[in-house]
């Protein structure tokens, strides 16, 4: 008998640099013990440093993928990364309503290197469509702020994520100063729990996507939200203590064992 491995689909965007995007969920997902199907959002130009173009792809091409897979998978968790246009965005409503599976969102709206990834009408459907589906917003600091603009912290941030929808909220604190970095976990009673880690010297390209994927695969292999929440942060954090550079720019997080 052949081993049956837990899937997470992931609808995340191609990073050619091989740091976020696609690539991450790969390689976080089977460090979890889980398999991830991969259906790109979006194509971009980047590198090591920045992002440079961000490609849609076709939405009904997108649907199609999404279908077959469900046909032929017993899908255990979702993982949304970049999302491509508003398009995509009906199908992605759709798929979560269909599987009933939980789901792990990292808003992708900012690039470390700069720029912008989604279009304020993208963010808007986000908003409106995907929040109330979602078991577990992984926003950074900035995209909190970004997300949350009249929040004045991040409890605040999450509290207003919350508000809008988002059953669970985690907000990161790597793009914050200061020597450790503090995640903050919302919960859907309201409480909150607060995760503390010794800050690593580096910048690193993908380190959100990591720990996003991470939490889905988690959730895939049997873990409850508290466990998966812990366990895929202690490996984001080895995977930033082991990063590695392959470009000019930001490091690659070490993910692979
Ligand atoms: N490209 C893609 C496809 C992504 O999903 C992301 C982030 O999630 C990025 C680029 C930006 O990653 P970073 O901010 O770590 O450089």
């Amino acid at each position: 008998m052949n081993a049956v491995v837990p899937t997470v689909l992931c609808l995340s965007g191609h990073d050619p640099a091989g740091g976020a995007g696609v690539h991450a969920d790969i390689e976080a997902i089977a460090a979890q013990g889980a398999h991830a199907l991969t259906v790109i959002t979006a194509l971009t130009v980047q590198d090591s440093r920045n992002v440079a173009r961000v490609q849609a792809v076709d939405a009904t091409l997108f649907a199609e993928q999404i279908e077959r897979l469900l046909a032929d998978s017993d899908i255990r968790a979702i993982k949304l990364g970049l999302l491509g246009d508003i398009a995509q965005i009906a199908v992605i409503a759709a798929t979560i309503r269909r599987l009933r599976v939980p789901v792990v969102c990292d808003p992708v709206l900012r690039a470390g290197g700069g720029s912008d990834l989604a279009a304020t009408a993208t963010i808007a459907a986000l908003r409106e469509q995907l929040f109330p589906l979602v078991d577990l917003l992984t926003p950074n600091a900035a995209e909190a702020r970004r997300l949350a603009p009249d929040a004045a912290d991040p409890a605040a941030a999450a509290a207003t994520l919350w508000a809008a929808g988002c059953r669970q909220v985690l907000v990161t604190g790597g793009d914050e100063p200061g020597d450790e970095v503090c995640n903050l976990w919302r919960r859907d009673d309201g409480s909150l729990r607060e995760f503390r880690w010794p800050r690593l010297a580096a910048a690193f390209h993908g380190a959100g996507c990591t720990l996003a994927s991470a939490i889905a695969g988690r959730l895939a292999v049997g873990d409850d939200w508290p466990q998966a929440i812990e366990q895929a942060q202690r490996y984001t954090h080895t995977a930033l203590a082991r990063a590695y550079r392959s470009g000019r720019g930001r490091l690659i997080p070490g993910r692979r064992a």
